[in-house]
């Protein structure tokens, strides 16, 4: 793998991308990946669509992420929908990729779609995954610091996780957050719980206020009433959004890596500005 300038970092980054669907998107990808390969990612992911929606595009990104950019891809492969023969297919393709990592998914039920498929939960594509491929892949599985948007027990909530974990991941990514606090109290909950694979916080930059809203009411996050109000304050200020938001995102990872995160995951939604901007701050001084 080509080393590029190496990361100043305390603690190591990944990259989570979405799988372009159109030419337009794959360009927005192309522009962006020469910036963001340069923060010298430990490895990248790349989102899988609900119901198998990227069924073709997730491969096809992850082996052009591997070949063509020489970055250590994975997959993520999300189960809801899917039958044991398309996902056993999958894991093959993956293995004859080369690929060694993949973050294991439960997904959500796109609309029109009437069956759960062969899994339920991500506690058993993990199962199933270990059943057919024993330790060849590194698994991560999601946490939520905030609580799961569709759980409405925030103790079955972490018990879940817990049982998730034990089903054989090797490592936890976050749901993004704003409050550092909600990783700390997650993080202590589950090695009181005797969960004791890395969980690695993840890190959704600020661009856009309508955007991060709708996102954030979709999956849960909270932003925190002072983030939003200043957020809304700046209208169509772009930069402005943008400088905050930096300022923002940057604090929080300050903070993340002063208390023991084990790395930082960016939700880059394909896009080097907001990610490297963070990034490089932190370079300069991780602990400002
Ligand atoms: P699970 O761990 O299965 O949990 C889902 C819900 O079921 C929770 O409320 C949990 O408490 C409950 N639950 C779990 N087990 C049980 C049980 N035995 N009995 C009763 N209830 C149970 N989505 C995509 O479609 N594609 C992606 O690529 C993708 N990438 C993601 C990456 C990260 C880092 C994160 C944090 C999320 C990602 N998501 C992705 C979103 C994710 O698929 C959704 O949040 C989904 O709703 C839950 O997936 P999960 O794997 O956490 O599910």
């Amino acid at each position: 793998m080509p080393a590029t300038a190496p990361s100043r970092l305390p603690i190591p980054v990944s990259l989570e991308f979405f799988p372009p669907k159109t030419d337009e998107q794959r360009e927005t990808l192309d522009k962006a990946l020469p910036a963001l390969k340069a923060l010298n990612p430990e490895y990248v992911s790349v989102t899988f669509g609900a119901g198998g929606s990227t069924l073709s595009y997730t491969p096809d990104t992850v082996c052009q992420l591997r070949e063509q950019h020489g970055l250590d891809a994975a997959p993520h492969l999300s189960c809801m929908g899917g039958t044991r023969a398309e996902i056993r297919s999958l894991l093959q393709l993956y293995r004859e990729k080369g690929c060694r990592r993949i973050v294991a998914l439960r997904g959500d039920l796109p609309s029109g779609m009437a069956s759960y498929g062969d899994f339920r939960y991500a506690s058993d594509l993990v199962a199933f995954i270990r059943e057919e491929t024993g330790d060849f892949f590194h698994i991560e599985v999601a946490g939520y610091p905030e609580i799961h948007p569709q759980s409405d027990d925030a103790q079955a909530d972490l018990l879940h996780f817990k049982r998730k974990v034990e089903a054989g991941a090797n490592g936890v990514i976050t749901q993004y957050f704003y409050n550092p606090d909600a990783y700390f109290r997650f993080v202590d909950d589950a090695r009181r719980l005797g969960v004791k694979v890395p969980i690695v916080p993840g890190i959704m930059p600020i661009t856009n206020y309508s955007q991060l809203r709708r996102f954030s009411e979709l999956c849960g996050a909270e932003i925190p009433r002072w983030v939003a109000r200043r957020l809304q304050s700046f209208g169509d200020d772009h930069d402005a959004i943008r400088e905050f938001g930096a300022d923002v995102v940057t604090a929080l990872c300050r903070r993340l890596i002063a208390g023991g995160a084990p790395a930082l995951h960016f939700y880059t939604l394909n896009r080097a500005r907001a990610t490297t901007t963070v990034v490089e701050r932190l370079q300069a001084d991780p602990a400002a």
